[in-house]
């Protein structure tokens, strides 16, 4: 199992490595989630040992089991799923980061939260890129209305858009939809310049999403193999 998943690690390196490089990007630009919802903490043990920090999270018990188990890690949590209003404590309490706002109420309790608990987190906004129906974020129209809500909140710090472009056959298709991500999250930069954070590229399209001017990927499953 350590092999593989070291392999893993390699084989996703080398991919990123030359993303970069043929997009003329620089590695070091570009920080990396790896995604390891429904994975096991002995997994997110060995990722550590391969240099990766930053984790992501789906599921708020998943989030909170793991944090507890691996708090001796100097780990960065990205909870990266739809959030319940009746879970908001526990992401406050262990998320440093929350990818996936999109929706009034719950930026006023996740405040509210941390302020009880005397921290700030980094937020992004989510957005529905593609006007799915089956998908959450906000329709990019209601993008700089949202943005200035979060800057009235005390305790949350807004980085960025986070986008989940759909998934397409024709890499042309991602990219255009990605460049038009790009285009939203320099707009936003203009009025909202510490929103410097553009959290778009997941193991099926993180290519592209370099290419296009991403600078976070989330990754799962190149970095840890399939999910149940
Ligand atoms: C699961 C997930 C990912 C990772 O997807 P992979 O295909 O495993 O790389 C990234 N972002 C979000 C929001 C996810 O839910």
């Amino acid at each position: 199992m350590r092999d593989s998943i070291n392999n893993k690690i390699k084989n996703f390196n080398h991919d990123f490595a030359m993303a970069c490089k043929d997009s003329k990007r620089n590695e070091e630009d570009i920080s990396i989630i790896a995604v390891s919802k429904k994975h096991d903490v002995s997994l997110i043990k060995d990722a550590y040992q391969n240099g990766f920090n930053n984790f992501g999270e789906n599921f708020v018990q998943e989030l909170e089991k793991k944090a507890a188990a691996l708090k001796d890690y100097e780990i960065t949590w990205h909870f990266i799923g739809p959030i319940q209003s009746n879970k908001i404590k526990l992401v406050a309490t262990h998320a440093h980061w929350v990818h996936s706002l999109d929706r009034e109420k719950i930026i006023l309790k996740l405040n509210n939260q941390c302020k009880t608990l005397n921290k700030n987190i980094n937020v992004c906004i989510q957005v529905n890129i593609d006007n799915e129906v089956s998908k959450s974020g906000i329709n990019p129209n209601k993008l700089l209305e949202l943005s200035s809500l979060i800057e009235t909140q005390s305790n949350l710090n807004l980085r960025g858009i986070m986008v989940l472009p759909k998934l397409s056959n024709e890499i042309e298709e991602t990219k255009k939809v990605m460049e038009k991500c790009f285009a939203l999250h320099a707009n936003l930069k203009l009025s909202h310049p510490n929103a410097d954070i553009l959290s778009m590229g997941t193991t099926s399209d993180f290519k592209a999403a370099i290419e296009s001017g991403s600078n976070m990927i989330r990754v799962g499953e190149s970095i840890f193999g399939k999910r149940q």
